[in-house]
């Protein structure tokens, strides 16, 4: 299973998370049938949703939307606080490569904004928007760190595909500083800047992720936390119960008549969840119940 670990560095005044997501890439690619392309871009938003879930407790959730006006549409990923992420794309048969390899720019699109939703079990949820300027995520994400949340960071993501358009790997780092971090803190991350850049190297060569903070940070960390990650859905039939009987009855009866049942699919896990004749006249004669 994959794992994210976190961690405190340069005598704690640097924050550090790092994730293997390539299990819960692959996880992505088998339940939506993603092409290279769109399970690239699908993946790298949901290692910085299990990163900023991990940065979440209890249980508060978080919801990152991204609409950057390219073929793919929109991205819609959710996360919690224990590992658990599940995210869908608009359009999941998206591809477009150059030199470089996958091209997350020309498929996310560079004109548009990313939302970042925190529920973190208070009375309102707490919003952020931020343009999406570069279709980068790793540079727009920096962006959004240093302006939504005040606080300086690094992130680096990554995602390679194999031939037969499984995950070869996934993940990515963030390294936040605290407050109290020394300019000498910035001068010594930014000489990991070439480490960093090939983070699916690093990703490959160490299974092992706290590795990655030996080679970064030698002997001059404290690992905070290890997490187990994965693609989960919590859908049921019940919940779309629920969102049945907020059609309405004249809807619903509707439905009865013209198509005799109703079918429904999870847009997160694409399980497909029928609901026959009977049960849809059950389900109204509860509505009824409910008004008296
Ligand atoms: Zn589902």
């Amino acid at each position: 299973m994959n794992k994210l670990i976190k961690a405190l560095a340069c005598e704690s005044r640097v924050r550090v998370y790092i994730a293997n997501t390539t299990d819960v890439t692959n996880e992505a690619i088998r339940l939506h049938d993603l092409w290279p392309s769109s399970a690239s871009v699908l993946g790298k938003t949901m290692t910085i949703a299990l990163i900023m879930g991990a940065m979440l407790k209890g249980d508060e959730a978080l919801t990152i939307k991204i609409d950057g006006n390219g073929p793919i549409g929109n991205v819609i990923v959710d996360s919690d606080s224990k590992g658990n992420v599940k995210g869908y794309v608009d359009h999941p048969h998206v591809h477009f490569s150059n030199k470089q390899g996958l091209d997350d720019i020309t498929t996310l699109g560079y004109n548009g904004y990313i939302d970042v939703i925190k529920d973190l079990k208070l009375k309102d949820l707490y919003s952020s928007t931020i343009p999406l300027e570069t279709g980068d995520l790793a540079k727009d994400f920096t962006y959004y760190f240093t302006s939504s949340e005040q606080t300086p960071s690094l992130v680096a993501l990554s995602s390679i595909m194999n031939e037969d358009n499984t995950c070869m790997v996934s993940g990515g780092i963030i390294i936040q500083l605290m407050p109290g971090a020394k300019e000498t803190d910035i001068v010594f991350l930014e000489s990991k800047y070439p480490i960093l850049n090939n983070f699916s190297k690093l990703l490959l060569e160490h299974t092992n992720l706290e590795n990655i903070l030996k080679l970064l940070f030698i002997e001059d960390y404290k690992l905070l936390d290890i997490q187990e990650i994965r693609f989960h859905c919590d859908c049921s039939k019940e919940k779309f119960y629920y969102g049945i009987s907020t059609l309405g009855r004249n809807e619903i009866e509707d439905i009865i008549k013209v198509d005799k049942q109703a079918e429904v699919i999870c847009h997160y896990c694409n399980t497909q969840y029928i609901f026959s004749e009977e049960e849809l006249k059950n389900l109204l004669k509860g509505m009824k119940k409910w008004k008296h």
